[in-house]
């Protein structure tokens, strides 16, 4: 048998194997096989991370840069990346299963992240204020908060990784990374890669494993200041609890239950593109799934029938091959939990019009045939869970109010799109809607420009564009007295 590939921990610039001296396999989700391990991480590893990333923030070279020369680094960073991508997005799609192209195309896009942070970290101005006392000079500073841990998920490890990362180190922040324990390689990699970029060792540092093992004792830690997590609502509930018993301030992006919503005079044509890129699109592991279809009555059979004449014909497959369009569900328990939900929904009395079924006969037979139900209301199990797979909840609305209603009605609030000619309609719904992200005619758009997050359970805080920086900084108050004497001491000035 061949040798696995091992990922150690990554520490003050080394490779670090597990205190506990175990590893948990990384399997392929096509062809079911481990070809990894990954450290099996515990609180020690933990505080040997934690700690490294303390000292690199405290002494040494990064607390000495500007935020010029911060910015030099960065972008020095963005080149590195470029120059790894295909490498790095080899390792990612090995652990999570989705198309080479989309993780190619996405770990590309990654070095832009990193480079527009290294034009923002020194475009963060503090002010001077204008106080009402006398005798006083008021200002502003940011100052960077301090060891950051970042948390991700399985379906875009780098990627979101970086919507954290970057802001984090233009902000002059350091960090400690655990990113999913299915999708731990390209992380490891990754932190390789820092110091050819010229970063200080322990300036960025990763530790691998279970959520209760490793990830709390990160969250739970007192030198731990800011948490940046992005996964499911349950655990970012928990996290959040965590971070509240020592008042720690945290960013969540978490789950969705995304309206996509076609209306009677939209271009049904493109919609039906919006649609199955909302939902189809890496087999539904996404967050910002369009998992709810929302069509006017008035079309929904019309609309239906091109939707299903469309996907006839997609190909599943293995996602290396170019000419693939659907891959494998990233993990065996997603892909449990995916299969349950379709059973439930139809028990719910959703028709299933196509797909519905596994294919054993594919790869390792992690597969899950694009599956869209009709007759689903909203008030259903399947219209307001988070499946995070190929599943579409067809439920028909009458008019724009009831269209608005059902597409608040779910506890989430991630996204939203409309598909209108009408620009009164758009102009409502974009008005309506309570979602971080509202797409008018297109879905899926996101960039390092544009701030993206969550209204009500979907999360809390901002991740990309210009205000973000900001959820690493504390803002920090100086009054300078310019007065010869200290009036009065015992009346409040
Ligand atoms: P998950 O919540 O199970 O795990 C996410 C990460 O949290 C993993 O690294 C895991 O090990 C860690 N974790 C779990 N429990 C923890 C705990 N108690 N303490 C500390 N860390 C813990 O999510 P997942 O299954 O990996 O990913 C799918 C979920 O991620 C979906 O719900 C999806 O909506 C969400 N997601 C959200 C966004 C977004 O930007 N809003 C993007 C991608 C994925």
């Amino acid at each position: 048998m061949a040798s696995l590939t091992r990922f150690d921990h990554f520490i003050d610039g080394a490779g670090v194997p597990p205190a506990s001296g175990e590893y948990l396999p990384s399997e392929d989700p096509f062809t079911g096989e481990v070809w990894a391990e990954v450290a099996r991480g515990n609180a020690a590893d933990a505080e040997r991370a934690v700690e490294a990333a303390s000292r690199a923030f405290e002494s040494g070279p990064w607390p000495a840069l500007t935020p010029s020369e911060r910015g030099r680094l960065l972008w020095k960073l963005g080149d590195v990346i470029t120059a790894n991508a295909d490498r790095l997005a080899a390792v990612e799609q090995r652990d999570n299963g989705k198309l080479a192209a989309e993780v190619v195309a996405q770990v590309r896009y990654m070095a832009d992240y990193f480079r527009y942070y290294a034009g923002l970290a020194d475009k963060v101005q503090s002010s001077v204020i204008p106080t009402d006392k006398k005798g006083v000079f008021a200002y502003t500073r940011y100052e960077a908060k301090g060891v950051v841990a970042i948390i991700t998920p399985w379906n875009s490890p780098l990627t979101l990784t970086s919507w954290k990362l970057a802001p984090a180190l233009a902000a002059g922040c350091t960090a400690v990374v655990k990113p999913s324990e299915f999708t731990s390689g390209s992380m490891v990699e990754f932190a390789r890669l820092f110091e050819q970029a010229g970063f200080p060792k322990g300036v960025v540092n990763v530790v691998t494993g279970l959520g209760p093992e490793v990830g709390e004792a990160l969250v739970l830690h007192p030198k731990v200041p800011h948490i940046g997590f992005t996964g499911g609502t349950a655990a970012g509930k928990k996290i959040y609890e965590m971070a509240a018993r020592n008042l720690k301030t945290v960013t969540l992006e978490l789950g969705g239950k995304s309206p996509n919503i076609v209306f009677d005079d939209a271009d049904l044509d493109q919609a039906v593109k919006g649609v199955v890129s909302g939902i189809f699109a890496a087999s539904g592991q996404s967050c910002q799934a369009g998992s709810r279809l929302l069509v006017q009555e008035s079309i929904h059979d019309k609309f239906i029938a091109r939707l299903l004449e469309f996907m006839r014909g997609v190909k599943l497959g293995d996602p290396r091959q170019a000419d693939t369009q659907v891959g494998p569900i990233a993990t065996r328990p997603q892909f449990e939990k995916i299969m349950g939900y379709i059973e439930i929904a139809q028990r719910e009395g959703a028709r299933c019009v196509l797909g519905g079924r596994s294919r054993p006969d594919l790869g390792a037979g992690q597969f899950v045939e694009p599956t869209i139900l009709t007759g689903v209301r909203n008030d259903m199990r399947i219209a307001q869970e988070e499946v995070f797979g190929p599943v579409l909840a067809v439920i028909p609305f009458k008019d724009e109010a009831d269209a608005i209603r059902i597409g608040n009605d779910t506890l989430f609030g991630l996204a939203a799109a409309v598909w209108t000619r009408d620009l009164r309609r758009a102009m409502l719904m974009t008005d309506k809607l309570k979602a971080g992200t509202v797409w008018v005619n297109n879905y899926r758009a996101t960039s390092f420009t544009s701030p993206f997050g969550g209204y009500k359970q979907s999360g809390i805080g901002r991740e990309s564009g210009t205000e973000t920086i900001k959820e690493y900084l504390d803002t920090k108050c100086v009054w300078m007295s310019s007065d010869l004497d200290v009036p009065n001491p015992f009346i409040r000035r």
